[in-house]
C-alpha cells in the first residue's frame, strides 16, 4: 500500500455461466492448480476474515459491470481444496449482493448467509486434501465494507462506484468479499482468471496479466490471468473510460498502462516503470511475474498484483517505485498474517526512501533522520509494529519502524552483505508466505549474525530502541 504521506441485462448477454459447471458434475477437478495450493491459518489480528479449513486453488470470476446502474453481475467458480474434512464450505461474500444460484460439483446447493458470511453445505464430507468446484452466481449494487480502521483511506474497503458509473476495488486488510466470494485472508493465495464485461467505451482492469478483448455487440470483455498465487488483498477491479498503453520491462516483460483521457498528464511518470524496475532488480533480483502494469484511477492506491492502482497526487515516481517493491516484499513473498504486514512495508519503505536518496535532494542519512524523530510519534500513537492496534491498520509506524530496522541491520553487516541479503530473501522465499519467525531465523542464518535481539526490539518495544 501507498505510504502515509511523510510529512441487468449486459450479465444477460455475456455471462454463461453453466458450462463450466455441468462438464465438472460429480467429479473431483481435474486442474490441479498446484501453484494455488496454500496452507492458511487463522489470522492473529482480524480473525472475522478467511476461513483455514479451506484452501481455494482458482477462482474463475466472469464478471459484468453497468456503469448507469452501477450493478455488477458474478458467475465465480471456485476450485477448493479440503484442508480437513469438512461438511460445508465457509466464505466471505458481502451482504449487498444477491445471489441467483450456487452448484457444488454441478449440484443445487442451498446457502446460508449471515452478516457477510457465506456457507454452502457439501452433499457428504469432503475428506482432506480433496478437491470440489463451486459456482455461485449473483448480482447487485455493491457496497463498501465500513471497516472502523482510523486511517482515512481504509475507513471503506472493497467495491466502490461513482456517480460517472466508474467503479474500483481496493481492500487491504481485507474486502474482496465486497465483489465476488473468498477466503479472504493472505495465508489463502489462489491463482486466478477474470473476465471483465462492459460497454463499449468502458475497460475493466484486473490484476494479473491482460490477455486481450473480445466485442460482442455493444458489450466489451476484458480478459486477465494470473498464473502466480495471489492473496485477496492484491486482487483488482477497476472499470473506467480507461485507454492502455503498451510498453516493454526488462527480457521484454510486457507492460500494460490503463490512462483515461483525462489523466494524460500521468503519462511521463507511468511510462517510468519500465526504468524503476531496472533499479529494483539490482537491489532484490529477477521481478517475480511475467507482465506488469499501473492503471491510474481516481483514487489513492496500492500495489494490486502486476497491476499497480494508483492516483492523482500519488502519481510519483517514488510512490509507483514504493509498489513495485511490494511485488517482491508482500506480493511474491507474502505476509501470512496481517500481524506481520511491516514485512511488507518495511522493505517497500526502505527502498523508496533509498531510491529517493539516489535520486536527491536527500541523502540515505538526512531522510533516515527524519524518519527517525516522526516513528518516534508513530509508535507512541499506533503501538509497535509487531503489535499495533487493531483499529489503526497501517499506520506510518509499520512503515517506518522496520524502514529503521533494516537500516540498523545494514549498518551492522554493511552495504554489500545487506543487499546480498536482501536478494536472496526475494530470491529464495518467491511466491510462498513468511511471517517474523521464518525471517528471524532465516536471516540469523544467513548473515551468521544472531539479529533475534535487534529485531524484537524494533518491533515490540513501546518506545523507540536507542541505535
Ligand atoms: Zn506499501
Amino acid at each position: 500500500m501507498r505510504r502515509l504521506p511523510l510529512v441487468g441485462l449486459v450479465a444477460a448477454l455475456t455471462l454463461t455461466c453453466c458450462g463450466a459447471a455441468s462438464a465438472a458434475a460429480h467429479d473431483e477437478p481435474r486442474t490441479s492448480y498446484a501453484k494455488g495450493r496454500s496452507q492458511p491459518v487463522k489470522d492473529p489480528v482480524y480473525p472475522a476474515y478467511g476461513n483455514p479449513s479451506i484452501d481455494v486453488l482458482h477462482y474463475g470470476l466472469k464478471l459484468a459491470w453497468r456503469p448507469e446502474r452501477r450493478s455488477l453481475a458474478g458467475t465465480a467458480t471456485l476450485t477448493v481444496r479440503a484442508v480437513k474434512p469438512i461438511k460445508e464450505v465457509r466464505l466471505d461474500f458481502g451482504r449487498a449482493l444477491k445471489i441467483d444460484r450456487v452448484t457444488v460439483g454441478g449440484e443445487r446447493a442451498r446457502p446460508r448467509r449471515k452478516g457477510d458470511d457465506l456457507t454452502i453445505p457439501l452433499p457428504a464430507t469432503l475428506a482432506a486434501d480433496k478437491k470440489v468446484r463451486l459456482v455461485v452466481r449473483y448480482h447487485g449494487v455493491p457496497k463498501p465494507h465500513s471497516s472502523g480502521q482510523l486511517r482515512p483511506d481504509l475507513a471503506r474497503l472493497g467495491l466502490r462506484s461513482a456517480a460517472d458509473g466508474s467503479a474500483w476495488a481496493l481492500q487491504e486488510p481485507f474486502g474482496a468479499f465486497t465483489w465476488f466470494p473468498v477466503n479472504d485472508h493472505p495465508s489463502d493465495e489462489a491463482l486466478y482468471d477474470v473476465a471483465i464485461t462492459v460497454p463499449k467505451g468502458w475497460a475493466g482492469v484486473a490484476h494479473g496479466t491482460y490477455k486481450g478483448k473480445s466485442v460482442r455487440g455493444r458489450a466489451v470483455t476484458y480478459r486477465w490471468k494470473s498464473t502466480d498465487p495471489v492473496a485477496s488483498y492484491l486482487t483488482l477491479f477497476t472499470v473506467d473510460k480507461y485507454r492502455m498503453h503498451r510498453a516493454k520491462g526488462p527480457r521484454g516483460i510486457p507492460i500494460t498502462y490503463w490512462v483515461r483521457p483525462g489523466d494524460r498528464w500521468a503519462l511521463p511518470t507511468v511510462r517510468r516503470m519500465p526504468e524503476l524496475i531496472r533499479w529494483m532488480e539490482k537491489k532484490a533480483g529477477r521481478y517475480p511475474f511475467p507482465s506488469a502494469g499501473l492503471v491510474a484511477t481516481s483514487d489513492s492506491g496500492m500495489e494490486t498484483q502486476q497491476m499497480i492502482t494508483l492516483g492523482g497526487p500519488y502519481l510519483t515516481p517514488e510512490v509507483v517505485l514504493h509498489e513495485l517493491a511490494h511485488h517482491w516484499f508482500g506480493n511474491s513473498v507474502g505476509p501470512r498474517t496481517w500481524k506481520d504486514v511491516w514485512l511488507n512495508e518495511g522493505f517497500a519503505m526502505y527502498f523508496q526512501i533509498q531510491w529517493s536518496a539516489d535520486h536527491g535532494p536527500g541523502t540515505m542519512d538526512s531522510l533516515m533522520a527524519d524518519l527517525r524523530r516522526q516513528e518516534r510519534l508513530v509508535r507512541a500513537e499506533a503501538g509497535p509494529p509487531g503489535d499495533y492496534r487493531r483499529d489503526y491498520f497501517a499506520a506510518s509506524n509499520v512503515y517506518y519502524s522496520p524502514a529503521l530496522m533494516l537500516h540498523e541491520i545494514r549498518k551492522r553487516i554493511g552495504d554489500d552483505r545487506f543487499f546480498a541479503m536482501t536478494r536472496a530473501w526475494a530470491q529464495e522465499h518467491r511466491h510462498t508466505s513468511q511471517d517474523r519467525a521464518s525471517f528471524t531465523a532465516w536471516i540469523n542464518e544467513h548473515t551468521g549474525e544472531d539479529l533475534t535481539e535487534l529485531i524484537d526490539a524494533w518491533l515490540d518495544s513501546r518506545t523507540s530502541p536507542e541505535s
